[in-house]
Formats: structure tokens, C-alpha cells, sequence
């Protein structure tokens, strides 16, 4: 077994092929969720005949903690539970369990979140936190009913997403975030109520680019609200000053409320702006994805993943399972982004065409 020492040199030596390092792993627990969001999982595509997984298919709890056992040790400090829904994962609680007792090769617990559609958050929030959850993400795409239940595309009603927040906090979840897609047209009007909301309560919003992820949304161009016009819009209603980046690969650009002298103020806090489609951002990119079935996608627009479950599943050493994942990050190249934002509108990479599904590989 290499010492601690050994594996924390192998981590700062660990880059992929464009010089990024391993920080971030995001784990997708299930492919089902309780939702069909239009621009996640249609309801044309996703209706009750679809072939999800097979519960034989999914990587179990130890598999998993196994799997982060070896990306901690290649540097990974932060792990995300995502899907599909999580929370539809029987037992997840067992599964924080069991991430919260890994450790660093220093010995330091690791950053563990989940990022859920809150529907089911009222009734898990306490279980989740007893089990050594730390921060939560909500999604929650407006605060005008219809239009949520709408987008939700299952008659989900705001209140019940609320009351899911509330008993986050009421929990002790910290650091509680809240995402919301914007889509042009569909709920941009529900910025500024949105931040209004908001503003004040400990909770940072953070509204997100419509992507163009997977092959089944009917993404368009024009759907997107740049999020350079979010900030225009909310700064016509309250001062923002810009906030550094709280850590490097921030996906958000970070933007805090002002007091009346043009100061941020922490006791109103924050907004956070995504801009995965107007402003690439793979240049430090340190995130890996881990499916609901154990593949390994290094871009959340990739076409092909690596199959992690036949090693794991294999006779391979926990040595062996980490050589073989630093050779993979080591290989990695992606940047969709990057090379999307170089092409005309109209035009999207050639892997465009097969590229997983958001629900499959976890957001
Ligand atoms: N079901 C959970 C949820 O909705 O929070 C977790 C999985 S979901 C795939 C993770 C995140 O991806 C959510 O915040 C969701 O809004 C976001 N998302 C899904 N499809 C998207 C798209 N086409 N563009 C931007 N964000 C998207
Ligand atoms: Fe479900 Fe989340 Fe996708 Fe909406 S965004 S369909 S809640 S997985
Ligand atoms: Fe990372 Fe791929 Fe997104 Fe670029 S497009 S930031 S490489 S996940």
C-alpha cells in the first residue's frame, strides 16, 4: 500500500492531458427521476416504457465508496450525489454514511453535497444531515406555480420545493444553494422574484445557462439567456459588486449584494452566475463523472464513458483500480465547451449527435 505521503505526491503530480488536475467527483446514484423537466428529461422520450437500469446494473453503496476511496487518493476532495433524482436512491443515507468516514491522504474529511429537484427534501433533510451531509442544492426554476408545475412537466407544486429548503436549514445544511435554469421565454421573467426571494436568507442562488446537454432536449440557441443579461437585469433592481472565485474550477462566477455604500454586504449574501454555454470554462475544469451503472465520463458532454464497474467488479487491487483511473484522467483531453463556443451558432460539435443524457451521468 503506497503511504499517505506517496499518494499526496502522486496527487499534485496528477494532471490530465491539458494540465488540469482531479478535484471534484460527481456521482449519479440513479437514472429515474420523479420529474420530467423539458430540457433534462422530456417527457416524450422519458414515458413509462423507458429502459432504465436494471437495479443489477447500478453500482452498490460499497462499489461506490470503493470507487471514491480511489479518486480521493488521486486527489478528488469534493464529491457531489447527483442523478436522475437522488433521493430516490433507497437508503442514500447509508451511502453519505459511508463517504463521510473517508478521509483524505492528510487525514481531512471530504467536501460531501447532493443536488436534488427538494421534492422529497422535507422528509429526508434530517436523515441526510444525521448521516454527515454537509451542503445541499436545490433546484428550483421560478417561483410562479404554473410555471414551475410546467416545467417540471409533472404538476409539481413551488410550496412543497420551499418546504424542502426550510427543513434543509432547519436541519443545519449549510451553504445551502439553489439553482435555477433559465430558459428564454419559459421563466426568465422570474429572475428578479427569483433574487428578490432570495436575497437575505442564507441561501445562494445561482442561476444557470440553459445547456445543451444530452441529444433529447431540443436545445436552440435562442433559448439561452447569457448570463452577462441575468446580472444586467438584476442589477437594474439591486447593486451586485463582483466576489473572487471561493475556490479554483468554480463553475459560478460569484456576485454579492451591495449595502448602500457599494460594499458587499454578507448579511444579504450572494447570487452566482453559471455561463456554461456564453463563457466556456474547461480551462480548469477538474470534475469527473461517475454513472448510476459506474462509467466514467470526463466531460459532461462526452459521448463515450470508461467502464470503471468491470475493474471494480474485477479481481484488480485497490492499487491497481487507482493506476488505472489516473491512466484514464491522465489521457483526458475534453473541452466541449471551449470548442462549441468557436463554432458558429448553428453548428454544434460532431458528438453532439450521441452524448449522454443529464439524467444518466448527474449534473
Ligand atoms: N434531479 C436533481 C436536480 O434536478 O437537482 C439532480 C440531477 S439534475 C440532472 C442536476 C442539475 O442539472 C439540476 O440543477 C438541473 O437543473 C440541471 N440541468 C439539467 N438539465 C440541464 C440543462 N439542459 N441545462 C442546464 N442545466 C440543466
Ligand atoms: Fe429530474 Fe433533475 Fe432532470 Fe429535472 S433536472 S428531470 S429534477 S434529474
Ligand atoms: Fe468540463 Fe466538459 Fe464542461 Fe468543459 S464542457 S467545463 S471539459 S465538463
Amino acid at each position: 500500500m503506497p503511504q499517505p505521503a506517496e499518494l499526496a505526491g502522486l496527487t499534485t503530480l496528477l494532471r490530465d492531458g491539458r494540465g488540469r488536475a482531479l478535484h471534484d467527483l460527481r456521482i449519479s446514484v440513479t437514472d429515474r427521476c420523479n420529474f420530467r423537466c423539458s430540457y433534462c428529461m422530456p417527457k416524450e422520450v422519458f414515458h413509462k416504457d423507458y429502459p432504465y437500469l436494471p437495479h443489477s446494473d447500478l453500482l452498490t453503496f460499497e462499489e461506490i465508496t470503493r470507487a471514491a476511496q480511489a479518486f480521493i487518493a488521486l486527489g478528488v476532495r469534493k464529491i457531489r450525489l447527483t442523478g436522475g433524482e437522488p433521493l430516490l436512491r433507497k437508503n442514500i443515507e447509508v451511502l453519505i454514511a459511508q463517504l463521510a468516514a473517508l478521509r483524505t491522504p492528510e487525514g481531512e474529511p471530504l467536501d460531501i453535497t447532493l443536488t436534488t429537484n427538494g421534492s422529497l427534501l422535507a422528509r429526508k433533510a434530517q436523515a441526510l444531515k444525521d448521516a454527515g451531509l454537509q451542503r445541499v442544492t436545490v433546484s428550483l426554476d421560478g417561483l410562479d406555480d404554473a410555471i414551475f408545475r410546467q416545467m417540471n412537466d409533472v404538476d409539481f407544486p413551488v410550496a412543497d420545493v420551499l418546504t424542502g429548503i426550510e427543513a434543509a436549514q432547519a436541519a443545519g445544511l449549510s451553504h445551502i444553494k439553489v439553482n435555477m435554469v433559465v430558459k428564454r421565454g419559459t421563466n426568465d421573467h422570474e429572475i428578479v422574484p427569483m433574487a428578490r426571494h432570495f436575497r437575505g436568507s442564507g441561501v445562494t442562488l445561482r442561476f444557470i445557462e440553459y445547456m445543451d446537454v444530452g441529444a433529447t432536449n431540443g436545445w436552440r440557441m435562442d433559448e439561452v439567456l447569457p448570463s452577462a443579461q441575468v446580472i444586467e437585469r438584476l442589477q437594474a433592481e439591486f447593486p451586485l459588486v463582483a466576489l473572487a472565485a471561493s475556490a479554483p474550477g468554480e463553475t459560478a462566477q460569484r456576485w454579492g449584494y451591495a449595502d448602500a455604500h457599494g460594499h458587499y454586504d454578507a448579511a444579504l449574501g450572494e447570487i452566482g452566475v453559471i455561463s456554461s454555454v456564453t463563457q466556456a470554462f474547461c480551462g480548469d475544469c477538474n470534475r469527473a463523472r461517475l454513472s448510476t451503472e459506474g462509467q466514467l465520463y470526463l466531460c459532461l458532454f462526452a459521448s463515450q464513458g470508461y467502464d470503471l464497474r468491470s475493474l471494480i467488479r474485477s479481481p484488480l487491487s485497490d492499487e491497481g483500480l487507482r493506476q488505472q483511473i489516473a491512466a484514464i484522467w491522465q489521457g483526458r483531453s475534453d473541452r466541449y465547451s471551449e470548442l462549441r463556443s468557436q463554432m458558429p451558432a448553428d453548428l454544434t460539435p460532431q458528438s453532439a449527435r450521441q452524448r449522454v443524457e443529464m439524467s444518466y451521468i448527474g449534473g
